[in-house]
């Protein structure tokens, strides 16, 4: 594992006993019993917090800074205006309410006046304020019994530290580590460093061309800034430093892929494709006439394709996919498709023959000299003897596309030879689970690592993208195939709107057009969600649909049951179908041009834009209605209704979240991005790849720069590190 042996801590414990700066490595490895304040008996106690070296505690960083030139006086405050005040506690104390509540009240001053602060079910707060203690209190004043108060506000203990602009460490109630103490050992931390000061890894010429300060001056200002600006350059250092590691880390795992595996030069033309090409009933957009020319160039080539496909919904994946996988079959290797849900499985599953329906693939053990190709289906639903037929299949190569859930890289599944991986992380895979489809791959006859494409559907915004699949190449889909119609968006929240809706829906049923109705999530229950959605089917065929024939689907219906129903629905015999999520991919019936969603507030922004594109999908103008209850915000909603563009929801729905959702279980690790942000830092994101790309390029292995490449070795975790690097 990491080559810390014995000889290299000697190495490194003597050369901190030279001059030179000191590296994170050894900050690392510097015991928390070094800073003055920390014994034996407040380590555990720090330890408890996560912080266990001294590095830990110099990259704790403030969560906030209190600005003491920035305050209002207590006699300025004004009643209902969120404003900051530094005062001194005056006095503290804690009683039950009728119904056992803690309740912490305290009077708190400063010259010009008097406050009261009030705190339920924060017993601890008693502890916390001690009389004397110099808060810094932010909230709401309201008058109560005559007297001015806050209830809940936000109190940051400032303590006796000195300096305009106080950092405000993370902390728990519960923990004894309070913001002041964690600042004495910090700053301690920090004038310890400063004879030998803090080594600089990064190239000056980037920190020049970039316009960075060094790194021991950011740590320094992270913790005490003396001015807000100063606040600002050590934040960016600091975060540059961050997305660069990340960055030297996906882009060497990348060069380093490609550098060590053998793939298949599969053949990008022949007879298979070509005839694929030329029965379907339209021509290639130009995006995808670009993507798959991209993705050939990489089949053909020896070396394994990592590409990640992009394309919004309705941009025509599904054929790029099939383009993809044909050149393995053709070959006579065979194909895998992964996707996130049985239903999604199934949809593509069917999809994918109805496109593959009349070819033939030639084949000299078959008294016709030519053969249907065989497409299976392998979900957990499958059981028994078919699924026993279906992995023999899989083993003797006699299934040429596999189709399934992650059941595909179960243990018992082998492939003969797969020469072509397509993921559709619709909701996302991990790393983890695209690693393992390959890894499948190195256990077949050959030992070639396949060819690997991974579809999204949801645009991802530019900095995750990045981030995330920063190992991948990138293709873009991003034109629809033509005659689309934009779709009209409305939020319905009220009675008087519902019934309007409704009316409108019935008169486009009357010109022979179709509605999905697509019924709350329950994400608690499938049972609850079919519960629900069969509820929805009797009210609307006895009532606002009464005149119409009405079809149920969901995902605890048989593939037989819903199969029918699909294929009454794409007849047109039936005329609103009353749906669960399962039709958030896969169906295609150009003639619905009506989406009603009902509880929309329930759905992510891209799940929303994933089922509004089921409609408008040909020349006829659609319409989406997203039922919410009455006035309930709902800003995920807003942002369908304001635009139809998945990029620009893609960046929205970053803002929403956050990015610990993006981000995933990838960033869980040491290398969280602690200070840069997805939203906040393109810029730093961008210079940060250009920077690694051009590092890696000039030296894959970083050996001219050790100290850096140490660094990734110290700071990510086993997992990214199995990638990292290694010879
Ligand atoms: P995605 O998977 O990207 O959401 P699909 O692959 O399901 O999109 O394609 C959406 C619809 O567009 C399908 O009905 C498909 O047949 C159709 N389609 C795909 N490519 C084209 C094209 N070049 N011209 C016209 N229609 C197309
Ligand atoms: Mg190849």
């Amino acid at each position: 594992m990491k080559c810390t042996s014995a000889v290299n801590r000697f190495i490194r414990i003597f050369s901190a006993l030279s001059s030179s700066p000191i590296t994170l490595r050894e900050l690392d490895q510097l015991d928390l019993e070094r800073i003055k304040g920390i014994g034996p008996k407040t380590k555990p106690a720090i330890e408890e917090f996560g912080i266990h070296s001294v590095l830990d505690l110099l990259e704790t960083y403030p969560r906030r800074y209190i600005d003491r030139t920035n305050m209002s006086t207590l006699r300025d405050l004004q009643l209902g205006v969120e404003a900051m005040v530094m005062v001194k506690v005056l006095s503290c104390q804690s009683i039950r309410t009728r119904n056992g509540r803690a309740m912490v009240t305290a009077t708190v001053g400063d010259s010009t006046g008097k406050l009261s602060l009030t705190f339920f079910n924060q017993a601890w707060r008693e502890r916390q304020l001690t009389q004397g203690l110099e808060v810094a209190v932010f909230g709401k004043a309201e008058m109560y019994n005559g007297y001015r108060q806050m209830t809940n506000p936000i109190v940051d203990p400032v303590g006796n530290q000195t300096g305009r602009i106080v950092p405000i460490y993370p902390q728990s109630g519960k923990s004894s580590i309070s913001s002041e103490r964690l600042a004495k050992w910090i700053q301690d931390a920090l004038v310890k460093c400063g004879p030998r000061g803090i080594d600089d890894p990064v190239p000056s010429s980037i920190l020049k061309a970039r316009n960075l300060i060094d790194r021991g001056e950011a740590m320094r200002s992270i913790h005490v800034p003396e001015t807000t600006e100063m606040h600002q350059a050590a934040r960016r250092r600091l975060a540059f430093d961050e997305v660069l590691r990340v960055q030297l880390m996906l882009v060497g795992k990348k060069a380093q892929w490609e550098r060590d595996s053998a793939g298949f030069a599969h053949e990008t033309t022949g007879h298979l494709i070509d005839g694929f090409m030329k029965a379907l009933p339209f021509p290639l957009t130009g995006a995808q006439t670009r993507t798959i020319a991209e993705i050939y160039k990489n089949l053909a080539s020896p070396q394994p394709m990592h590409r990640l496909l992009q394309g919004d919904v309705g941009a025509g994946k599904t054929l790029v996919a099939v383009a993809t996988m044909l050149a393995a079959v053709q070959g006579g290797h065979q194909a895998a498709l992964m996707a996130p849900t049985e239903v999604l499985a199934d949809q593509h599953a069917i999809g994918i023959r109805a496109l593959l329906d009349s070819l033939r693939l030639s084949d000299e053990g078959n008294l016709f000299g030519d053969r249907q190709l065989r497409i299976e289906l392998l979900t957990n639903k499958v059981k028994g003897a078919v699924r026993k037929a279906i992995l023999a299949g899989i083993a003797d190569g006699s299934v040429d596309i596999a189709i399934g859930t992650h059941a595909l890289i179960q243990d018992k599944v082998s492939f003969k030879s797969l020469g072509v991986v397509v993921v559709d992380e619709q909701h996302r895979f991990g790393v983890e689970q695209r690693s393992r489809l390959r890894d499948k791959a190195q256990e077949s006859e050959h030992g070639l690592v396949p060819d690997v494409l991974v579809m999204t559907a949801t645009p991802i915004p530019r900095t995750a993208a990045m981030t995330v699949y920063g190992d991948l190449d990138v293709s873009i889909l991003d034109e629809l195939p033509p005659g689309r119609t934009p779709i009209v968006t409305a939020r319905v929240s009220d009675e008087k709107e519902r019934s309007a809706m409704w009316a409108d829906v019935r008169s486009r049923l009357a010109v022979g057009q179709q509605a999905y109705v697509v019924c709350p999530l329950i994400e608690e229950s499938e049972k609850l969600e079919v519960a629900s959605a069969e509820e929805t089917f009797e009210e609307l065929s006895h009532g606002e649909l009464a005149d119409y024939r009405v079809g149920l689907l969901h995902g605890r219906m048989s593939s037989l049951e819903k199969e029918e129903v699909m294929g009454a629905f794409r007849r047109g015999e039936i005329k609103a179908l009353v749906a669960t999520t399962v039709i958030e991919v896969g169906v295609d019936v150009p003639n619905s041009t009506s989406m009603i969603i009902l509880d929309a507030g329930r759905f992510g922004i891209a799940q929303l834009h994933q089922l509004r594109g089921r409609v408008g999908r040909g020349a006829l103008e659609s319409h989406c209605y997203l039922v919410t209850q009455d006035n309930e915000p709902s800003p995920r909603v807003e942002a369908l209704v304001a635009s139809t563009d998945g990029f620009v929801l893609a960046e929205e729905d970053l803002n929403l979240r956050g990015e610990g959702t993006i981000m995933g279980r990838r960033q869980k690790g040491q290398s969280d991005l602690t200070l840069a942000s997805l939203q906040r830092d393109l810029d730093l994101i961008m210079w940060a790849r250009e920077d690694a790309l051009s590092m890696i390029e000039a030296d894959p292995m970083l050996k001219n720069l050790p100290t850096l490449r140490d660094e990734l070795d110290l700071l990510f975790n086993e997992e990214e590190e199995e990638f990292l690097f290694k010879s």
